[in-house]
C-alpha cells in the first residue's frame, strides 16, 4: 500500500468550520479546552450555570481567538436546561458538531450518609445532561457525518475518593456510556471518548489543597508529585475532536501524573 509522506499534520488539527460546545467553560479545565479549541479554529460556544464575570473572561478569552464565539447558561441540574441551552445555541449558529461535556458537581459526604437528593443532583449534572445534550447535538452529527463527543471523566474511575463514592459513580457510568454509543455511532463519522483527569488545580480544589498537610498527602499519591495545570488537558480534547484524532473511538485518556497506577 501506497501513500503520500505529505501528511501535513497541523491541518489534521484544524477545526475551522465546525462549532464547539463546552459546558463548564466559565472556568478550570472547561475554560482551557475552550480556547484551545479556539485557537484552532473552532466557533466556541462557552457556559456556564448564569452570567458571572468568569463567564464574561472566559469568553473575551475565546473571542480573541474565534470571534464568532458566544456564550449560553444554564443550570445542569434542571433537566429542562438542555433544551433550554439548545434553543440558545440556535438562535446564533447551527448546533454544534463538537460536544465536551466537562461541567460537574461533586459533594463530599462519607456513603452511608449520602441523602438521594445529593446522588440525584450528581447524577442529573454528570450523566445525564450528557445523554441529553447528545440527544440533541446527535442528528445534526449525524447529517454531516462527522461529529466528536468528549466526556470529562474523572481518575476516580479508577481510584474512586471515599467521600465521593456518588460522583465517582457518576463518572464510571457516563464513561460506560461513551464506550456503548460509540461502538454505535462510528459508521457515522461521529467518534466518542472521555478523558479522566487527575488532579488538575482548579477552583473545586481550592479549599482542600489550601490545607498544606492534605496537600501533601494528595502529591505524596501522585507519582509525578505534581498537580496538572488546566491546559494539560487541552491537547488531548484538541486530538480527539481534530481529523488526528478521527479513528480513536471509545477509549478513555487518562491524565494523572499516574495516580491511578499502583504502587
Ligand atoms: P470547576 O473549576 O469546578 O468548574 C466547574 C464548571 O462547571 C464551572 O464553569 C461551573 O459553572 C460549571 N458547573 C458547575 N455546576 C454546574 C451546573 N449545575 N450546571 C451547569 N454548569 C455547572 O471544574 P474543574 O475542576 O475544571 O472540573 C472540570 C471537569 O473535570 C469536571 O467534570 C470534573 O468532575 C472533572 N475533574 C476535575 C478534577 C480536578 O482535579 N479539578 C479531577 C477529576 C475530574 P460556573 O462557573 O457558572 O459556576
Amino acid at each position: 500500500m501506497e501513500y503520500s509522506d505529505d501528511i501535513q499534520l497541523h491541518k489534521r488539527f484544524d477545526l475551522s468550520g465546525h462549532r464547539a460546545f463546552v459546558t463548564g467553560s466559565a472556568r478550570g479545565i472547561g475554560r482551557a479546552i475552550a480556547i484551545g479549541l479556539a485557537e484552532y479554529g473552532a466557533q466556541v460556544i462557552v457556559h456556564g450555570v448564569k452570567e458571572s464575570e468568569k463567564l464574561s473572561s472566559a469568553l473575551e478569552s475565546v473571542r480573541k481567538l474565534s470571534p464568532s464565539s458566544f456564550a449560553v447558561t444554564g443550570d445542569l441540574g434542571d433537566a429542562a436546561a438542555p433544551a433550554k441551552i439548545a434553543e440558545q445555541i440556535k438562535a446564533h449558529c447551527e448546533l454544534p458538531d463538537i460536544f465536551i461535556a466537562n461541567a460537574s458537581i461533586q459533594f463530599r459526604t462519607p456513603w452511608n450518609e449520602i441523602p438521594l437528593e445529593e446522588s440525584l443532583a450528581q447524577m442529573q449534572v454528570n450523566f445525564h445532561s450528557t445523554l441529553l445534550l447528545s440527544q440533541l447535538f446527535y442528528p445534526v452529527m449525524k447529517a454531516q457525518k462527522w461529529g466528536r463527543i468528549v466526556t470529562i471523566g474523572s481518575v476516580q474511575e479508577f481510584r474512586p475518593h471515599p467521600q465521593m463514592a456518588v460522583y465517582a459513580a457518576s463518572k464510571s457510568a457516563q464513561e460506560n456510556f461513551v464506550r456503548n454509543v460509540a461502538r454505535q455511532v462510528a459508521a457515522e463519522g461521529i467518534t466518542v471518548n472521555n478523558i479522566a483527569p487527575g488532579v488538575f488545580a482548579t477552583d473545586r480544589n481550592d479549599a482542600a489543597l489550601s490545607n498544606p498537610v492534605y496537600a501533601k498527602q494528595v502529591t505524596d499519591c501522585i507519582p509525578s508529585h505534581t498537580y496538572a495545570e488546566p491546559a494539560d488537558a487541552a491537547g488531548t480534547a484538541l486530538l480527539l475532536c481534530s481529523e488526528a484524532g478521527k479513528y480513536i473511538t471509545g477509549t478513555n485518556i487518562v491524565i494523572d501524573g499516574g495516580l491511578r497506577l499502583p504502587g
